[in-house]
């Protein structure tokens, strides 16, 4: 599925001031020192392009610092005056829309908490129709890529076509060394749905720590996003929000430093040494494929087999059998026992699939979809 976004290059509403693109800024504002001092830190490493700050804060209980509200605006005209940096904050509502674009905010965001609510999204893009600002679409919170795809049309939709994608990862309710887990795949799959939109990675929202930044930072990177937003504070120890995942502006340009540019080009020798791999690659999954057909044809005829002679179409231990027997095979091939098992559910809940639909051939039933994809 393609989906058609008519979108303008990042390039013609943001230049990075070096490589990779760098938007950073703290958590929230929450005094017009600390926002500005922030930005002079972060304007004088030269590394970053643009200040962000949230100003209207969506926490999850109420009493909680809920941002510092419209003042910030001012603070943040200051910081722009001052250091030439062009500013960003998160919008939530058309009244934020209203007042940010008032105060000349230069890029607008839209939280996770927003993208979840195609109410809320639909109040903020009717609140932009008519103008030309960039806006940027942060992930929802939950892994759920239609609702993503959802709000990056809505606010397409009302006619603005300086517009990105943030991935700040997703709430996840297994343990992890990650606040929000990055879940790569979804981006990935962002990024084939809409080639031409341009992806932000937030690795402080993902990491939720400072030791991971860098990590996540560079991974973002190698999978070709076109950017980085990070949390900046001149003294994390004592910020309001985020505490943890902030780290001060020295320490950001550090991180940055270390990254490795790698180009998302294929030319020259690499062109032919890449070539020559991925040709030996598109034979082995040709095989691949040819050998699952192959599978799936015997599953038919024991589908068959079992229908005739009234047996069971699953036999627990047959199951057991097969995942132990293979997951130790793929480990002796250097395979991840993670991935042999996942592969082997995705190949059997087919077979289970096929099997069922022969069973109840003469039967009208729904069509299934796989339950492992
Ligand atoms: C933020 O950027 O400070 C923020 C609230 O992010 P998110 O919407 O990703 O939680
Ligand atoms: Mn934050």
């Amino acid at each position: 599925m393609k989906i058609d976004l008519n979108i303008e290059p990042l390039g013609s509403w943001i230049k990075a001031k070096s490589e990779p693109l760098l938007i950073a800024g703290p958590c929230s504002a929450e005094t017009e020192d600390q926002l500005v001092t922030t930005a002079h830190l972060l304007a004088n490493t030269g590394k970053v392009t643009a200040l962000r700050a949230g100003i209207w804060k969506p926490r999850t209980r109420p009493g909680e610092f809920e941002g510092i509200g419209s003042i910030g605006l001012q603070w943040l005209k200051r910081a722009k005056e001052e250091t030439g940096l062009p500013t960003t904050v998160e919008v939530a509502t058309a009244k934020h829309v209203e007042e940010a674009l008032k105060s000349g905010v230069d890029i607008l965001w839209v939280g996770a908490r927003s993208t979840v609510n195609p109410f809320t999204v639909q109040e903020i893009a009717d609140a932009l129709r008519g103008v030309d600002v960039p806006v940027m679409v942060k992930n929802p919170v939950n892994p759920d890529l239609s609702l993503w795809i959802g709000a990056l049309e809505r606010i397409n939709g009302a006619g603005i076509k300086k517009l990105a994608a943030i991935h700040r990862g997703f709430s996840s309710h297994e343990k992890s060394a990650f606040r929000n887990e990055p879940m790569w795949d979804m981006a990935i799959n962002l990024k084939t749905h809409a080639p031409n939109l341009p992806i932000i990675c937030d690795p402080s929202h993902i990491c939720g720590n400072r030791e991971l930044l860098g990590y996540v930072a560079q991974k973002a990177l190698d999978l070709d996003m076109q950017g980085l937003m990070m949390e900046s504070h001149l003294d994390p120890s004592v910020a309001w929000t985020d505490a943890k995942q902030q780290v001060t502006p020295a320490a950001l340009a550090d991180i940055i430093d270390r990254l490795t540019l790698r180009k998302p080009e294929v030319k020259g020798e690499a062109k032919d040494i890449l070539g020559e791999l991925r040709s030996q690659i598109d034979k082995i999954d040709d095989v691949v494929f040819q050998k699952m057909g192959e599978r799936m044809q015997i599953v038919e005829k024991i589908g068959n087999y079992k229908k005739d002679n009234g047996i069971t179409i699953l036999q627990v231990n047959r199951w057991d059998e097969i995942l132990n027997k293979r997951v130790a095979f793929a480990k002796a091939l250097k395979l991840s026992p993670e991935f042999a098992e996942k592969l082997l559910e995705l190949i059997h809940s087919e077979s289970i699939r096929k099997q069922t639909e022969i069973m109840n051939k003469e039967q009208n039933q729904p069509e299934e979809k796989l339950t492992h994809a």
